[in-house]
């Protein structure tokens, strides 16, 4: 299916959603358990319920019994609610967990979504959905045997600016998409950091910020690759980069002939996308961060900037994404980023890597 015709879908779904949820479920607080309760999880996640309308905060499961006691104190969960990572499984017998909520490092995804669904719970797990396309594959079907929803944490389809730069591409604002440049970065101090460990990330920059330069080129230009031509660029003497890439450079080829030239790494801070149309560009910079995004639209230089539409009083990116799994939830539709979109890019990262390693042009 084209990326056009699925937008059209998601929107339909999106609406679908929005209207049926006033019927539906208006009082009822879906119950979301916390797996990991990191940098993510814990620091950006669990305060946003503070924000939503139709999700609440029932579980937590954590490696760390004192942590997790504390944050469930905080946060009005019971200590009934508690699981660690070798009871987890128990979570089947909590109505009070409609959806579990997978924060976990990349290369434990897997694991923890097939059991969630086996649990008989639907699932919203974080970006990179898991480390391969297979893993992607395993997960999609453990959801679909078990009747669940799945959905990836991408939450710049969220986020107001890329929600407004996704509107204008697709309206035509830019003209007919010629070159998208989309790049992620950030400067990765410390070595014993699990990013930096294959085991437990699957790769470096790619997996953890290159999977954002990917999604915009593919939401920005409305199109799915056909090829990938890539190449890593990586200091290994480099205490950080023993195991994992740092710079990874790659170039899309999309069907109608417009191309994505697309980079994530970890020595550098950057993050910006560009759409270049034959009637224009909209560009965005920084365009993924939790706040302070900026947008431009324009022609031969001159530049309008764009003010997103507001995402509703008390409203973020956040509170809007756990709110949407909560209303996929209630009314039965689907996520508009499901397990299959999360496997779109698990696919094009298999390729990029093989790319890279093999120095040449990959085929979708
Ligand atoms: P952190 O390292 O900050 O937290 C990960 C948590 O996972 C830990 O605190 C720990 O929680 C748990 N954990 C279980 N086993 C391990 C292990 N072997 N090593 C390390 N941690 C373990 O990572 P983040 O929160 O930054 O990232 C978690 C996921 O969220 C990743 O997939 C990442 O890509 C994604 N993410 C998404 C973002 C987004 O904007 N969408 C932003 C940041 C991250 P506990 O102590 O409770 O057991």
């Amino acid at each position: 299916m084209s990326l056009a015709r699925r937008d059209i879908l998601m929107g339909a779904a999106a609406l679908a959603t929005a209207s049926s949820s006033r019927a539906v479920g208006q009082d009822r607080r879906v119950g979301f358990a916390i797996v990991g309760l990191g940098g993510y999880g814990l620091g950006v996640i669990i305060p946003q319920f503070a924000n939503c309308r139709h999700s609440r905060l029932t579980a937590l499961v954590s490696g760390d019994p004192a942590k997790a006691r504390t944050v469930a104190a905080r946060y009005g969960v019971p200590e009934r609610s508690i699981y660690s990572y070798e009871t987890f499984d128990r979570i089947r017998d909590n109505p009070d967990v409609d959806v579990v909520y997978v924060v976990l490092p990349n290369a434990m995804h897997a694991e923890y979504v097939v059991r969630a669904a086996k649990a008989r719970k639907h699932v919203l797990c974080e970006k990179p959905m898991a480390v391969s396309a297979a893993e992607c594959e395993t997960m999609i079907a453990a959801c679909k045997a078990a009747g669940r929803k799945l959905m990836i944490g991408y939450r710049c389809h969220f986020e107001p600016f890329n929600l407004e730069a996704m509107r204008l591409a697709r309206s035509g604002a830019a003209g007919r998409s010629r070159y998208v440049v989309s790049e992620h970065g950030f400067v990765q101090h410390d070595p014993s950091k699990w990013r930096l460990k294959t085991a437990l990330s699957g790769g470096g920059s790619l997996m953890d910020m290159g999977i954002y330069s990917l999604q915009a080129a593919r939401y920005m230009s409305g199109e799915e690759p056909v090829a990938v031509t890539a190449r890593a660029s990586t200091d290994r003497s480099d205490p950080r980069f023993h195991e994992v890439e740092d710079m990874m450079q790659w170039t899309l080829d999309f069907p109608s002939g417009a191309i994505g030239q697309c980079m994530s790494m970890y020595s550098a801070a950057q993050n910006h996308i560009l759409l270049m149309g034959d009637k224009g560009r909209i560009e965005l910079e920084p365009a993924t961060r939790y706040d302070g995004n900026h947008m431009w639209i324009g022609k031969d230089g001159r530049e309008q900037e764009i003010v997103a539409p507001p995402p509703g009083p008390g409203k973020t990116m956040f509170a809007g994404q756990l709110d949407h799994m909560a209303q996929c939830v209630l009314t039965g539709s689907e996520p508009i980023v499901s397990g299959e979109e999360g496997l779109r890019d698990m696919r094009i990262i298999d390729a990029i890597y093989r790319s890279a390693r093999e120095g040449r042009t990959v085929g979708l």
